[in-house]
């Protein structure tokens, strides 16, 4: 699917580039010549995206033999949506050290010839440029920005650095520490801060891109500036203090332990930022080492699990407008969403409060995104409030997300009866209700599903979409194209309690509360999961989820599962009853007036017999879910902890983990023994042999 968003910033040139002609025997390149410029376009066949592959360099190499007589060299992309979307991960998979350090070299000898020629070279970029990509424009002598560009080095998310000549060129080029803090939190640069910033030497409208490109040619285009600072910091006692403050910065949201790749590439700058030749060198020894580690194959799994979720939501929806009812904590999310992805959106409440919040919060969402003036009214003008739910007649998709009471939810389905257009689907948000209990109560039970987003919307990107037994054939392909659209991954569940992603986790949230009733610290238990690389320790989740809606979550799986949860202790529902609901009311299991949850692990180490007792129930829930037929197989189970929670990415997943241990479930038979029942093996584990 084209990307609503990045069409905005298209390359309206790109398709001039595609019309170029490949030179023989060439699949990635198209080539055009004009006036002594050579212009090379990117065109990795069969795909709307490029990606820099051993055969993009190669080919590069062929092409950069074959300039004589040129007076400059232009490289761009013949692809409307980007310039290259970074390395072709696919070419990562199963390379041993010895072979990436072979194709590394290579692709190296490439850039240097490229950055060596002796005529101007240009790089024109626009939409995504990231990795592999911004280090072939960092090899060229001048970078020359369409207006909307997005670059940025994301490697640091799969467990590596910049591989391609990144570290030291970006160093070199721009404020190191800027460089170094692009490199380590992955983050996207846009357009005007890449310009501020000396990454790019110019920005300019896609109409103004010629101009600019023939001064860049000609010489009168001025390399920016790389500051004051970029000189001091090639000695080393200064990069030595910088160095030091960054592992600190590091430790707290990438522990050394866990994350090895942030460390290492701090050690690269520090031991070798005033030389680039040996910068390189190391460059290319370490990204090998971390391409072989055990965090670096787990998060490049996890990148196929994206991917895996993303097929399946492909298609096109027939959806344009959504009615959204309930303008609360997560309709208010999932209108402004859906709007900033090009749908049309009525947004309705019973309360004209929520909605005016919801609109303001809408606002602030697209600036945090970083949209243009035009781009975020254009989205606002299509976030409509409709106190009177005007939309529910024209919407192609109603999504109730209402109060978590059945009663009410069954209500506002008897008020959509002859009122929803045609075809038109319902769907719940529900986290804790039964599909099946509110199923006749909707206009067509036929279209009616489930579709779980999670808090916050914009984050956290699974979607759960929810069938039940009735369903008509193509309503759940409708709704995963949807959350294609949405730039959401779907997971396809059966209805079960909890779905999967509440499923496995209620055991982690529940075992936590029996910890804490019998004495445990709740700073430690926090701790421990934190350590074991958990976004969240379990106390701290229960506050922000809320105690109430836990309460909600636990009595939904109380029943219905092959495991059942026992009770939560009394103390919960006596929190709620006084209103110590969470952090949403100041007050819950931490009394955030007087204390903060702890968001590190700090010196912890992990805790075997605190973990045993958070994680290998989740295993356990999830091999319930995997016998029970709720997802499709293991990877998918894995993929939606990760993408609806933040489970530990670098584990690979819960199913992942319990595969690697090979433990779980003698483990969990010894816990049993010790704790009781909720920790029985399930019967699926017999199945593994
Ligand atoms: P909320 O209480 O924040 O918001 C509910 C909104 O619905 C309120 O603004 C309320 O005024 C409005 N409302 C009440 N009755 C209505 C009616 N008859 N017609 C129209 N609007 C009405 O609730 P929430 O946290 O956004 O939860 C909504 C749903 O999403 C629930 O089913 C919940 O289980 C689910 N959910 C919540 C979360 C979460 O983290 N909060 C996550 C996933 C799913």
């Amino acid at each position: 699917m084209t990307d609503p968003i990045d069409t905005l910033t298209a390359d309206p040139a790109a398709e001039a580039g595609a019309d170029a002609p490949r030179p023989a025997g060439l699949t990635c390149w198209r080539r055009s010549d004009s006036a002594g410029v050579v212009t090379l376009w990117l065109d990795c066949p069969g795909t709307g995206t490029n990606v820099i592959s051993e055969t993009v360099l190669r080919e590069l190499d062929q092409l950069l033999g074959d300039l004589a007589g040129a007076r400059a060299l232009v490289i761009r992309s013949a692809k409307p949506s980007g310039f290259a979307a970074g390395a072709d991960i696919d070419g990562f998979a199963g390379l041993d050290r010895d072979a990436a350090l072979s194709l590394l070299n290579q692709g190296h000898a490439v850039l240097d010839r490229l950055a060596a020629l002796e005529i101007p070279t240009v790089a024109v970029i626009h939409g995504h440029t990231l990795g592999g990509g911004l280090e072939l424009a960092l090899a060229c002598d001048r970078r020359i920005g369409l207006d909307g560009v997005k670059a940025g080095f994301p490697e640091v998310q799969l467990g590596l650095h910049p591989g391609l000549g990144g570290t030291f060129r970006l160093t070199q080029r721009i404020d190191p520490i800027e460089a170094m803090q692009a490199m380590l939190t992955g983050k996207t640069i846009h357009d005007r801060k890449a310009k501020r910033l000396g990454l790019l030497d110019a920005l300019v409208p896609a109409r103004h891109v010629d101009a600019a490109i023939e001064a860049a040619c000609t010489g009168q285009l001025p390399a920016a500036e790389d500051g004051l600072k970029a000189g001091a910091l090639r000695l080393a006692p200064a990069r030595s203090l910088a160095a030091t403050r960054m592992r600190q910065e590091a430790e707290k949201t990438a522990p050394r332990r866990h994350y090895p790749a942030p460390y290492a590439l701090i050690d690269l700058w520090h031991d070798h930022g005033g030389d680039p030749e040996a910068m390189q060198r190391a460059e290319i020894a370490s990204f090998a080492t971390l391409l072989e580690s055990a965090t670096a194959q787990a998060l490049i799994r996890v990148f196929f699990l994206r991917r895996q979720l993303k097929a399946g939501a492909k298609g096109d929806s027939g959806i344009t407008h959504v009615h959204v009812i309930g303008a609360g904590t997560m309709g208010a999310e999932i209108a402004a969403w859906a709007a900033l992805r090009a749908k049309r959106v009525t947004l309705e409440d019973v309360a004209l409060p929520p909605l005016g919040k919801a609109v303001s919060r809408a606002a602030t969402l697209y600036e945090r995104r970083h949209l243009s003036g035009i781009e975020a009214r254009d989205a606002l003008d299509r976030l409509m409030p409709d106190p009177e739910g005007l939309g529910r007649a024209r919407a192609d998709l109603v999504i109730e997300a209402a109060p978590e009471r059945a009663a009410l939810k069954e209500k506002i389905y008897a008020g959509l009866v002859d009122v929803l257009k045609p075809g038109a689907i319902l769907a719940s948000n529900t986290s804790s209700l039964r599909l099946t209990d509110l199923v006749d109560a909707a206009p067509d039970p036929a279209r009616f599903a489930g579709l779980h987003f999670f808090n916050p919307v914009s984050r956290m990107p699974l979607i759960e979409v929810v069938a039940h037994e009735g369903l008509a054939p193509g309503v759940l392909d409708r709704l995963c194209a949807f959350a294609g659209e949405l730039d959401r991954l779907p997971v396809r569940v059966r209805e079960y309690p909890g779905f999967v992603v509440n499923r496995v986790l209620a055991p982690y949230m529940l075992e936590a509360m029996l910890m804490l009733d019998e004495g445990l610290d709740k700073a430690r238990i926090d701790r421990a999961a934190l350590a074991f690389g958990m976004p969240m320790g379990p106390v701290t989740l229960v506050d922000q989820v809320g105690l109430d809606i836990c309460l909600d979550v636990a009595r939904s799986l109380a029943s219905g599962v092959a495991q059942p949860l026992p009770e939560p202790p009394a103390w919960l529902r006596e929190k709620v009853a006084k209103g110590k609901t969470g952090k949403k009311a100041g007050k819950g299991l931490y009394d955030y007036a007087r204390e903060s949850p702890p968001e590190t692990a700090g010196e912890a180490d992990e805790d075997p017999a605190i973990i045993d007792r958070l994680i290998l129930p989740m295993c356990n829930a999830g091999m319930e879910c995997l016998r029970q037929g709720v997802v499709a197989d293991a990877d998918t189970l894995d993929a939606a902890l990760i993408f609806g929670a933040g489970w530990a990415p670098f584990r690979g997943g819960p199913m992942h983990y319990a595969r690697v241990r090979g433990d779980v479930p003698a483990r969990l038979r010894a816990l049993e023994q010790q704790l009781g029942r909720r920790f029985t093996p399930d019967a699926g584990w017999d199945s593994l042999g």
